[in-house]
């Protein structure tokens, strides 16, 4: 009799269910990993080499390897991603996939199967989406600019979301332990080849939730975003893009850059998934748990935060709309929890925003009232204006929210994903001048990131798997539709 694994993932691989699952994840008994298509499939072991790298390799397969191509140098501009999206070629290629699949199943909490959507694909009928490993949904964005970077410096293709935290540490000056590491626990490595070796006194992180590589290299070329493309004139930015760890998804990939872990083992594995030791199941972007989402960290996890109120005792940090805000001495999401936090501002107060938007989009309103008070009320810009007799921010962490919901309303294709830039393009501008004000620009790194990416879907797929897995006759839940778990 086949494991209930195995059946799941036959059922998941019917031609049936072809428009909407492109790879099917688990790990075998064994303790090898395996991806499954329609087309073929492999099992792959992880071992470490014993200099501290690590090597996968295919032990077996069957029919074509669905990972064959990891490449990052393609699909390279928004002109090709139209391209790939009309002829239906999607997905292009599979970035880092074995580490990426592998540290999944580090978790204690990972599902048996994950369920990797078909990029036309979206269950909840967006028109962006993204959460898979494929190539526009794991690219992640990337420029580095100011103090301490290298102006100019172009990717390798192995940068990654878990890299941001030690490369802040290592921007910074602070020291590394015996083994080389920043924190306690680090999966990532410094992106020397981005630095020029100086210092930076202070790091901005400016994170754009979403924001699809190609699109914003699209908006500045076309001259439409001011302040991303001085960033980019003073620094780099890597047309590759960064590889998200997978989930490519928000809470997934904020607390990776944050931790410098890939989810699997930060503890906060996605925004929902099952505890299996409590049988509690998260739902860290529902308003009743999202500003608590810290508490998930594993135990001996830090941040970045953590790290620099460690070796720099009293300096102050400030993570405005992050979700993984542990140890930063100004949090939004620590306003919320004390019960001190301000209000949204009434919409006639929020700057930088465009009619398409609010005319569009209740969420698009919603989230620019929300990425104006992280910008500026009790937050990043009063930061920097030292409101509160603080000292000027060792990392100033600004999370921005609107390209992520712009994204999936419009689809990265859409005007809305584009006029989200534009209108982020004014808030980063201004806390660019709120540097310059303080005297710190010369001085102050910027990393501008996003966390995944955006891929345009294809409206017509709609409905689900469920009735082909009820057919199994096997349990199972399934969690954020791809963790599936069997009873
Ligand atoms: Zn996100």
């Amino acid at each position: 009799m086949q494991d209930p694994v195995s059946t799941i993932e036959e059922a998941l691989l019917d031609p049936s269910l072809k428009d909407k699952v492109d790879l099917v994840l688990s790990k075998t008994d064994d303790g090898f990993y395996r991806v499954a298509s329609a087309d073929g499939s492999i099992n792959f072991a992880r071992q470490d080499s014993g200099d501290g790298s690590t090597e996968y390799s295919v032990v077996e397969q069957l029919g074509l390897n669905p990972l064959s191509d990891q490449a990052t140098d393609t699909v390279l501009s928004m002109d090709e991603e139209k391209r790939m999206h009309a002829s239906g070629a999607s997905p292009a290629s599979y970035p880092n996939a074995f580490e990426s699949v592998a540290q999944f199943f580090d978790s204690p909490d990972a599902s048996d199967v994950f369920v990797c959507r078909h990029p036309g694909f979206d269950p909840e009928g967006y028109s962006g989406q993204h959460g898979s490993l494929a190539l526009v949904q794991s690219r992640a964005l990337l420029i580095a600019s100011g103090a301490g970077t290298h102006h100019g410096s172009r990717g390798t293709g192995t940068e990654r979301t878990v890299d941001i935290a030690p490369t802040i540490a290592s921007l910074l000056g602070l020291e590394a332990d015996s083994r080389g590491k920043f924190l306690a626990k680090q999966d990532g490595r410094v992106l020397n080849h981005l630095l020029n070796g100086a210092t930076a006194s202070h790091v901005v992180v400016l994170l754009l939730d979403g924001c699809n590589s190609n699109l914003l290299w699209d908006v500045v070329a076309a001259g439409e975003a001011p302040a991303l493309a001085g960033l980019i004139d003073q620094g780099s930015i890597l047309r590759q893009g960064m590889t998200a760890s997978l989930p490519t998804a928000t809470l997934a990939n904020h607390t990776a850059a944050i931790t410098g872990l890939h989810p699997g083992r930060s503890g906060i594995l996605h925004h929902t998934w099952l505890k299996r030791d409590t049988g509690q199941v998260p739902e860290l972007l529902s308003f009743e748990e999202m500003f608590w989402a810290s508490d998930h960290l594993a135990p001996g996890v830090e941040t970045i935060f953590e790290v620099i109120e460690r070796q720099r005792p009293g300096s102050f940090s400030t993570a405005t709309f992050e979700y993984c805000d542990r140890g930063a001495s100004l949090s939004s999401f620590a306003m919320v929890r004390g019960g001190t936090t301000e209000g949204l501002p009434e919409l006639s107060e929020v700057r930088h925003v465009d009619h398409v938007g609010w005319t569009a989009s209740a969420e698009y309103e919603f989230l620019s009232r929300v990425d104006h008070l992280s910008m500026v009320k009790k937050q990043t810009l009063q930061a920097w204006q030292q409101v509160d007799g603080n000292p000027l921010p060792t990392l100033s962490w600004c999370s921005f929210a609107v390209t992520d919901g712009a994204g999936h309303a419009s689809g990265p294709h859409g005007e809305l994903a584009r006029q989200a830039i534009i209108d982020t393009d004014g808030r980063v501008g201004e806390i660019i001048a709120a540097v310059d004000r303080a005297g710190a620009l010369d001085h102050t790194a910027f990393l501008v990131i996003s966390d995944h990416g955006m891929e345009q879907t294809d409206n017509a797929v709609v409905g689900d798997w469920h009735g082909a897995l009820t057919q199994t006759g096997i349990g199972y839940r399934d969690i954020g539709e791809g963790l599936i778990y069997i009873d």
